[in-house]
């Protein structure tokens, strides 16, 4: 369903939004679903489904109601979001300092923006529930012959080796790890507002996490709410037009993040908007998470901006300048460069800039830990640096000191 339209000042593809059937929490369940998780004993998984569905919300309505009022700011250009946390929450990582150590660390970032933009700083963290990957190979072999899963987040399976048959069990785990993670947010928040970083006046730091997982999402969503985080996001991967997991997406009253890939096309995109935002008033309920890749922003980005701005949506703009970004290095071990991060930050900025557009956020994997898994010019500069503490499950991370350097060195560019 491709038509080619002519528009004043440019050639738009229109791709038609995904046909509107009834949308309910389950409605995603005739649709294909990419990345699904392949369990063996698909009873087990209704079970603790049915579980999952008696236990409370960690993440109320109103509170869902109350961050979309200060996206709507965002899409307006009145604040600014700083996202950020691990690739893969671990479960291991459930511990008072190190919750702590992150929501630190975002409330520093977002000082130092603060300052910076003249304008109110959105936390939100990728955190409290970030537990479930979609991977590019579903299995994995190792060196003695055997096809082992491809570890999928804590939420499905373990990282280690020998552990990896998927396990329905472990979604009760990953709820009950959201739910402690969440209380020491609680915790830590109430300290910092008594301490020099006073995040009194601010909003509360916002959880967030990919859809990825939908027998999950769909069993904590009651009504139009997804009451697991307060921010959601579709990948790269889980994105299509007519799949189960925009399907989902669709009906849901939660702010709702996109990843954009180099690959997208200014028509895709609005047509991902089309369908999930039907209502053009809506500003702010779609984020659009570009995540283009150093030196390829100005190839890419102008004409998915142009089209959207065409299209009457109003979408929230942020930038992740860490998964086009990715690097291994001989000995195999993913990484990422942090000038080219802030490369690809500093020619997001312009972009929109240059198109009257604004960049409306960052979007980030780090953690408040002093780990050794991106490269940066002084901590960490050989690769027998990575080695030292490299404890990532997934994508490598921004150390504290990284992450902090990164958000300066943006700050320093936007006050030129
Ligand atoms: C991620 O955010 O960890 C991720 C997998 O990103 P993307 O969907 O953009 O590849
Ligand atoms: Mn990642």
């Amino acid at each position: 369903m491709i038509e080619i339209v002519s528009a004043p000042e440019t050639t738009v593809e229109i791709i038609e939004p995904a046909s509107a059937t009834q949308w309910t929490p389950d409605s995603w369940r005739s649709r294909p679903i990419a990345q699904a998780i392949d369990y063996a004993d698909q009873l087990a998984l209704e079970q603790t489904c049915s579980q999952l569905r008696k236990l409370p919300p960690l993440v109320l309505p109103y509170q869902i109601e109350n961050a979309r009022q200060q996206l709507y700011q965002v899409a307006k250009g009145n604040a600014f979001i700083i996202q950020g946390g691990d690739c893969a929450e671990s479960f291991y990582d459930v511990q008072h300092d190190i919750i702590r150590s992150k929501v630190t660390l975002l409330a520093y970032q977002s000082q130092i923006l603060a300052a910076a933009l003249g304008k109110p700083i959105i936390r939100i963290g990728r955190i409290a529930g970030q537990y479930a990957k979609p991977r590019s190979q579903m299995f994995e072999r190792l060196p003695t012959g055997e096809t082992i899963h491809a570890f999928r987040g804590h939420n499905v399976n373990s990282e280690n080796p020998e552990n990896r048959e998927p396990d329905p069990q472990r979604l009760q785990l990953g709820y009950f790890y959201a739910a402690a993670t969440l209380n020491t947010i609680t915790q830590v928040e109430k300290e910092l507002s008594r301490s020099v970083i006073n995040t009194k006046a601010q909003h509360s730091l916002y959880t967030s996490h990919e859809i990825l997982h939908l027998p999950y999402e769909s069993a904590l969503t009651t009504g139009v709410y997804n009451t697991s985080a307060t921010f959601v996001w579709l990948g790269e991967r889980t994105r299509q037009l007519d799949g189960a997991h925009v399907e989902y997406a669709r009906g849901l009253r939660n702010p709702i993040g996109i990843k954009i890939g180099p690959t997208a096309t200014p028509a895709a995109v609005v047509a991902l908007l089309d369908t999930l935002s039907q209502n053009r008033d809506h500003y702010g309920k779609i984020s659009l998470i570009t995540r283009l890749g150093w030196g390829k922003v100005h190839s890419t980005l102008p004409r998915i901006i142009r089209a959207v701005q065409l299209s009457g949506h109003v979408p929230i703009w942020i930038c992740d300048p860490c998964h086009a970004n990715t690097v291994s290095t001989t000995c195999g071990r993913k990484t990422r460069i942090l000038n080219a991060m802030l490369g690809e930050l500093k020619e997001t900025y312009v972009a929109h800039r240059r198109l009257g557009s604004h960049l409306g956020g960052i979007h980030l994997e780090q953690t408040g830990e002093n780990v050794t898994e991106c490269f940066d010019e002084v901590h960490v500069v050989e690769p027998a640096d990575l080695g030292s503490s490299y404890r990532s499950l997934c994508d490598p991370r921004l150390s504290a000191i990284q992450a902090i350097d990164l958000v300066k060195g943006f700050a320093a560019f936007v006050k030129e």
